[in-house]
């Protein structure tokens, strides 16, 4: 087991210098050098204020076969998690279209709310429209296709 440092962590208090019996903290390089590091002896990772230094471990232990029980049980979570996942896509989709008529709702109301109010039939639109093939280079051409928007 050795020692390391989190370098984004690190706010080079140096306690962690301080600390170590065999100077293996240096904060010059950020590294801890693991050669001199006494197996993990965790004097550094206890005295750092800011968490930054954790231990390693040198070996990991073999990884054990799993039985065709644990084995089967795990792909039928994986299943029914995949299957919770589309629908919460599904949802998704819906709450995106109850998102975009709410906006719209409220874009209406604020129109009201303004003194500003267009009736919401063909015509209007029909208006509108010729409004935007018009040559006049004076024309709020945005504000009709925002209004275009709203009313589609
Ligand atoms: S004690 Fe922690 S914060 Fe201070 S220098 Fe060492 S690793 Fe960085
Ligand atoms: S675990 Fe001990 S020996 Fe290793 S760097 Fe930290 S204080 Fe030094």
């Amino acid at each position: 087991m050795y020692a390391v440092r989190n370098s984004s962590l690190c706010t080079k208090d140096c306690l962690c210098l301080f600390v170590c019996p065999t100077g293996a903290t240096d904060t010059e390089t950020g590294q801890i050098d693991a050669s001199k590091c006494l197996d993990g002896c965790r004097l550094c990772v206890d005295a750092c204020p800011s968490h930054a230094i954790s231990l390693m471990v040198t070996s990991f232990p073999e990884r054990k076969e799993k039985s065709s029980e644990v084995s089967s049980s795990l792909q039928e979570v994986f299943h029914s998690k995949t299957g919770q996942l589309a629908m919460v896509r599904q949802q998704q989709s819906l709450l995106e279209r109850a998102l975009y008529h709410s906006l719209q709702i409220l874009g209406e109301d604020c129109a009201r709310e303004e003194g500003f109010m267009i009736a919401q039939d063909r015509k209007s639109i029909e208006l509108l429209q010729s409004l935007l093939e018009c040559e006049d280079p004076d024309l709020p051409k945005d504000t009709i296709r925002e209004l275009l928007d709203l009313l589609s």
